[in-house]
């Protein structure tokens, strides 16, 4: 089994290495240099990510956290220089599949993203009112018509569709849609949520998103 992965590491000898490596057991790697690039590159579809611990603007285990909050679902691997065990277990409760220590053999981390992909399975898709969600492949279709959703209104629509009916807090909306730290006013939230109406309007959508004033918004 192989796949599309991210390679975030910022040391360029070894990110130069990972890559031919993958390549050479058959993967598809997409280098990345630092958090902030894996996280624009993450929200196209990847089946897996390796990540580096030690990056020079993040620690891994933030960006993986990140990765997870925006309904990234795909197994990730971290690589680190470290081999303390409270190390380790961080790096399980961020939200990682497997943990790799510097320095390791290519052989062992092709098996190791072999594993995960085979545990991973296919990824679940989010359905309900005909509408199904992919989030791996970013991709939103009603009665199976895709629907253009923009990465932002996909993780806004996402996080309704997680909720099961019940209502989503604008806050937290928001934490599902945007970067944390983002400034993200009540008018900019309110137009991607009618943007998302019309849109899911225009697919035929029997569906929509509704307000709960003062108390947030539910997919009903
Ligand atoms: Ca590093």
């Amino acid at each position: 089994m192989t796949g599309r992965v991210l390679v975030v590491e910022d040391d360029h000898p070894l990110r130069s290495v990972l890559l031919r490596g993958l390549r050479e057991e058959g993967f598809d790697p997409v280098p990345a240099a630092d958090g902030a690039a894996a996280l624009r590159l993450a929200t196209s579809p990847f089946d897996a990510v390796v990540l580096d611990v030690g990056l020079p603007d993040a620690d891994g285990r933030d960006v993986c956290q990140a990765l997870r909050a925006a309904g990234f679902t795909a197994p990730v691997i971290f690589l680190t220089a470290h081999h303390h065990l409270t190390d380790r277990l961080a790096g399980f409760s961020a939200g990682g599949d497997d943990y790799l220590a510097k320095p390791f053999h290519l052989t062992e981390l092709a098996a190791r993203l072999r594993a995960a992909l085979r545990r991973a399975g296919p990824p679940p898709p989010a359905a309900a009112g005909g509408l199904v969600l992919d989030p791996t492949r970013f991709t939103c279709t009603a009665s199976g018509d895709p629907v253009g959703l923009t990465p932002t209104e996909f993780r806004l629509l996402a996080a309704l569709l997680a909720a099961a009916g019940s209502l989503v807090s604008r806050r937290e909306l928001r934490r599902a849609g945007w970067p944390e730290g983002a400034q993200v006013s009540d008018n900019t939230l309110d137009q991607y949520l009618s943007r998302l109406r019309r849109k899911l309007r225009a697919a035929g959508s029997d569906r929509t998103i509704s307000t709960s004033r003062g108390i947030g918004h539910g997919f009903r």
